[in-house]
């Protein structure tokens, strides 16, 4: 049902995997009055979709905008109910979700800058409701997201490509700029190798080496961002210093590259930002059982990957594991899950949504293929051989 047009708007539509969910239809108990008994069943009629809620996560962004929608529906005859999102409100769907019924939400990313009307149907085949909201597309910067690497020691060509191919891979889901600012800190003050910096960092700094650390296994590496900005919560400068003792473990794995992707990751804010997120804390029960991810635009993936409600988040592995992940038991070899089962760690949509919601500008269509793996799948995928990706997690230790 889903479609893309050459659309006016150059708004790109979300990848529509909702999942088919079954709905068993339970014939409502006979109400009709006890005097005249009938046998006649009056199919139903006249009775609309119910819109509870529809709403935007943000009333205004700059372009290119990712934002997330997210309704509650239902119908009173139980039937199954569509969703259309019509950006402009023009009578042109840029988003249609079959079986939309319930709590869920999906990402739309604006790139024109403009003032619109986001018109919401839900539709049972023969009534529909509607809702509509105003978001604000402004101007964004054109400037692009610069990471730069500063190795404090001699990296091996297999290191320093990995590092290359991992900033790489992060600049191109980064699409904007932050603020430059000015960063000081003297040499090692980050609690690992880092070099004395004190200069107007834009975008990211990362102090990068390889170095003797506690031997092999154990502790793969010290990471983290060191210094994050007062203004956006951002980091923008961080450390990054792996064990030598593990390296060629992690060569001849073919995991190194996703590993150092990986805690890149972190050195944006993943994980290591969630409870001080500028736009807003993105975790909830951390250090409990249950830890959850809330952040609209994230959660809005995990909707399309047929999660309901918030995202589940690491529990085991203890600190810098537990509330810094997604929940591996959930999904698998997705990169930002706190374990590594191989070579293969895709970037789903929900990671690239997930900076989004700590508010970097990104490109969701660089995401790699992904599904939630089903309980079969997921327990051999478990039963493989799995490394906990242990990290000391560093910082942040002040303010740029
Ligand atoms: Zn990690």
């Amino acid at each position: 049902m889903h479609h893309e047009r050459p659309m006016h708007r150059r708004v790109r539509q979300a990848a529509s995997t909702a999942v088919l969910i079954a709905l068993t239809v339970v014939a409502a108990a006979c109400t009709a009055a006890p005097a005249t008994p009938s046998t006649t069943t009056v199919p139903s009629t006249g009775t609309a979709p119910v819109i509870t809620t529809f709403t935007s996560s943000t009333t205004s962004a700059p372009a290119p905008a990712l934002i997330a929608f997210a309704w509650q529906v239902a119908d009173p005859q139980s039937d199954r109910l569509t969703c259309d999102i019509d950006v402009g409100a023009d009578g042109t769907s840029e988003l249609t979700v079959t079986d939309c019924q319930g709590s869920r939400s999906r990402n739309l990313t604006i790139g024109d800058t403009g003032a619109y009307a986001i018109r919401f149907t839900v539709s049972d085949g023969t009534e529909s409701a509607t809702s509509t909201v105003g978001l604000s597309v402004t101007a964004g910067t054109s400037e692009t997201f610069d990471i730069v690497l500063r190795p404090q020691t001699t990296l091996s060509p297999e290191a320093q490509a990995a590092f290359d191919a991992a900033e790489a891979r992060w600049e191109g889901i980064v699409t904007a700029g932050v603020p430059a600012v000015r960063a000081t800190i003297g040499a090692n003050g980050c609690g690992a190798l880092n070099g004395a910096i004190d200069e107007v960092v834009d975008d990211l700094v990362i102090d990068i080496s390889t170095t003797a650390i506690d031997g092999a296994g154990s502790v793969l590496a010290r990471a983290g961002p060191c210094l994050v900005s007062t203004g956006d919560g951002l980091p923008r400068f961080g450390v990054m210093e792996f064990d030598l003792a593990d390296l060629s473990n992690l060569i001849s794995s073919g995991t190194l590259t996703a590993v150092i992707t990986h805690e890149m990751g972190h050195l944006l804010g993943i994980g290591t930002r969630w409870t001080s997120a500028k736009p807003g804390v993105v975790l909830t029960g951390g250090g409990t059982g249950d830890p959850r991810y809330t952040g609209a635009r994230a959660v809005a993936e995990w909707s399309a990957l047929g999660g309901n409600g918030t995202i589940p988040v690491e529990a085991t592995g203890g600190p810098g594991t537990a509330d810094a992940h997604w929940r591996e038991s959930t999904f698998g070899t997705e990169l930002m899950t706190g374990f590594i089962n191989g070579p293969v760690n895709p970037i789903s949509r929900m990671t690239i949504a997930s900076l989004a919601d700590l508010g970097y500008q990104v490109d969701i269509a660089r995401a790699d293929a992904y599904s939630v793996p089903s309980g079969n799948l997921l327990r051999s995928l478990l039963a493989a051989p799995e490394v906990e990706l242990r990290v000391d997690r560093l910082g942040p230790v002040g303010a740029a």
